[in-house]
């Protein structure tokens, strides 16, 4: 997909690929040129965080999987960067959790979100949802407001990626379940969510999904034993503290336990 070399066994490869993506759906139209700063603020968080998916990350992703898997009329929401840097991966998801997709963007124009529309059916989505715009979210105004009647505004569960903090309040006072991912934990919309995933999303959609894949045969009762064990001020404590406590020094591997205060230093 890269017409640009980026050799893997670069040390910031994943980073330098993200971007890669992001410039590219601005190219295409599908990024706000907004979408590019956004993702920059983002980087920063990822990098305090070793660039990898820490534990209570995974447990929120779990959480998540088994709240959508629980939900009447779960809704996946695309925005543009969404759709840039995990087009197939968020198709995959709506896929293992019987969810709609629906394109909903802050800065709202007809042709980025047809443009939207056509790249994630490129990548498989059938039936996305976002064009008709014809429900609202109550206290926003119109453009930031506006939302499918049959998609978000009826859906009981919503994961919202990247999310403006005034739309996921206006979301959750709706009576939304909310799931956010945002890698800032202080950022308003983790903190309105229910489940927050303090986590990048090109590595949370993909492991929400697999959490999906592995709960397939699960009974309500554990799936709602999931979500009740599951503390969002408890993972956004441990997110900033990992944040506040890590290491400079590169990236850790994926999945690498939070570095323990009394662990010895790598190397000595
Ligand atoms: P507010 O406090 O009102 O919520 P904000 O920090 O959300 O403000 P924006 O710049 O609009 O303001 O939000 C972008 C958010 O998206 C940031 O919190 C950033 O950390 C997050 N973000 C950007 N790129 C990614 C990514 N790839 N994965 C996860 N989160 C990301
Ligand atoms: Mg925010």
């Amino acid at each position: 997909m890269s017409d640009v070399e980026i050799p893997e066994d670069h040390p910031r490869y994943a980073s330098l690929l993200t971007r890669h993506r992001i410039e590219e759906g601005v190219e295409k139209g599908i990024t706000s040129r907004q979408g590019l700063i956004a993702q920059g603020r983002g980087e920063a968080f990822d990098y305090l965080l070793g660039e990898r998916t820490i534990d209570s990350a995974d447990a929120a992703e779990r959480a998540a999987a088994a709240q959508l898997l629980l939900a009447d009329h779960p809704v996946l929401s695309v925005n543009g960067n969404v759709a840039a840097l995990v087009p197939g991966e968020i198709v995959a998801l709506a896929e293992a959790v019987d969810a709609d997709l629906e394109v909903n963007l802050f800065n709202r124009t007809e042709e980025r979100m047809r443009a939207i529309v056509d790249h994630l059916e490129e990548h498989g989505a059938e039936n996305v949802k976002g064009l008709t715009g014809d429900g609202e979210i109550p206290g926003l105004e119109h453009a930031r407001g506006t939302v499918d009647a049959d998609g978000i505004g009826a859906a009981d569960v919503v994961l919202v990626p990247l999310e403006d903090g005034d739309r996921a309040e206006a979301l959750a006072e709706m009576g939304k379940t909310e799931i956010v991912v945002d890698l800032n934990p202080g950022s308003r919309s983790p903190q309105t969510a229910a489940i927050p995933i303090i986590d990048n999303i090109i590595r949370a959609v993909p492991n929400v999904t697999e959490h999906a894949r592995d709960l397939a045969d699960a009974t309500d009762e554990e799936l709602r034993a999931i979500v009740d064990d599951f503390d969002a001020d408890e993972a956004l404590a441990d997110a900033e503290r990992v944040m506040r406590e890590g290491e400079f020094g590169g990236a850790a591997p994926e999945n690498a336990e939070a570095p323990s205060p009394d662990a010895p230093l790598a190397d000595e």
